[in-house]
């Protein structure tokens, strides 16, 4: 049996886990579930999956959830402290890490500290710090296993080849729910709008993402780290249909791509059952009857965040953590409809120009960097 945490359990991603874990319980055990304050599904999950332990983050519904969770053996703990350092509570193999922004690094390092393998969602980890990561696991036995649907296609797409004859990765994009339109048509677009994604169900922060083309532009980033690749060697292109999930093309020209239904559960089984790939019966695509696939060039001006992204990750250093920490504030603040959505970018780029750039951070430094952007990235905010 594989024992499982999940740190996220209650979002678009963790439930979802859940959901193939529930058809693979002679494979996997859950040991560990988290929550920011859905106590109500935390419960119920930990009532139906019977946990060692549950962390929920924010202490006030700990009392809530104790009385809801039925065995008594199940320890409850609450705060940051605990979620940061989840592994020293009980025996795990492979951690979900399905939180969003900031919030998964520091117990994404505990997990590579203490040699857990990590199926990672969380991508703003890898974005805040990627190269730290890298460092970290080099010390480590951890295996960090993408579950993002594009990197897990150019993981499977990679695999019995060798990295010196990888050409470049050709990472795939939905486009969002504004593909096509022009920067006068996004001075006008709401909440509801931007939360309307064509062809993916997801949590709130991410489905913004989308949107603004930030997600593709975080997922370079988290690429350039996951593959060691240089940024030169990514390219985006739009695939409205997203059934091509990525693809690598090598150094004969060979393109391998992975194909299958938009469907998370499929990056995430593979994820939890590598290096085996396990059974399901989810939709298989169709070949004849899906119409046409289709390719587009993303617009860079229109988009301006995907082009701050390739700048911020061609920097390095802090740069792609401030890139993220100013979007977290932004994106935030438009969920809040307290700015429009054009200010998100324009903000985020004002950050970058503004906080200093440091060439080789070191963990504590990205830390600040990432406080000292939120509160000047908040600042500006306020005066909208
Ligand atoms: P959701 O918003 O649906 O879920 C987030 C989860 O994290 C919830 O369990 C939430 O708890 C918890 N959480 C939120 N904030 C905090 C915090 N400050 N501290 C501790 N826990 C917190 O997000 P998604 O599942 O959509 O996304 C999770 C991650 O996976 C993101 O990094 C995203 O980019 C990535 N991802 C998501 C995809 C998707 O299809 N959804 C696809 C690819 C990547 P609560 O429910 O109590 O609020
Ligand atoms: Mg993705």
């Amino acid at each position: 049996m594989k024992k499982i945490a999940i740190l996220g359990s209650t979002g678009s991603i963790g439930t979802q886990t859940l959901e193939v874990i529930n058809n693979n319980k002679n494979i996997f055990k859950v040991e560990l579930l988290t929550a920011n304050s859905n106590f109500k599904l935390l419960a119920n999950q930990a009532n139906k999956f019977n946990p060692k332990v549950v962390i929920i983050n924010d202490v006030t519904w700990v009392d809530e959830l104790s009385k809801l969770i039925k065995n008594p053996k199940i320890e409850i703990l609450h705060g940051t402290e605990s979620l940061n350092n989840f592994s020293k509570y009980c025996d795990i193999d492979l951690v979900v890490t399905a939180v969003v922004g900031k919030s998964g690094l520091l117990p994404t390092v505990n997990a590579i500290n203490n040699n857990v393998d990590i199926a990672l969602a969380n991508k703003e980890t890898l974005v805040v710090a990627g190269r730290q990561i890298l460092d970290l696991l080099k010390k480590s036995k951890s295996k960090l296993l993408p579950v993002d649907s594009e990197h897990s296609a150019i993981f499977q797409c990679l695999n019995g080849e060798k990295k010196s004859n990888l050409e470049k990765i050709i990472l795939t994009a939905s486009g969002g729910p504004f593909r096509g339109k022009d920067l006068n048509f996004l001075k006008s677009v709401n909440k509801e709008n931007a939360l309307n994604h064509p062809n993916w169900e997801m949590g709130k922060k991410i489905s913004i993402d989308s949107s603004s083309l930030m997600n593709k532009g975080l997922e370079v980033i988290e690429a350039k780290f996951l593959f060691d690749v240089d940024i030169k060697d990514i390219d985006v292109i739009i695939h409205p249909e997203s059934i091509i999930h990525s693809m690598v093309q090598f150094n004969d020209g060979s393109i391998i791509a992975q194909l299958g239904e938009p469907d998370m559960r499929l990056p995430i089984q593979y994820a939890l059952g590598y290096p085996e790939r396990l059974n399901n019966s989810y939709k298989r695509y169709d070949f004849i009857n899906s119409g046409s696939l289709n390719f587009e060039k993303p617009c860079y001006k229109t988009f301006n965040n995907l082009k701050l992204a390739f700048d911020a990750a061609e920097k390095e250093g802090n740069s792609p953590c401030i890139l993220n920490a100013a979007n977290e504030v932004v994106v935030s603040a438009f969920l809040e409809d307290k700015i429009k959505f054009l200010d998100m970018t324009y903000i985020i780029e004002e950050s970058l120009n503004k906080i200093s750039y440091i060439a080789n951070p070191n963990l504590d430094q990205l830390i600040e960097t990432d406080r000292l952007t939120r509160e000047y990235t908040q600042e500006k905010i306020n005066k909208y």
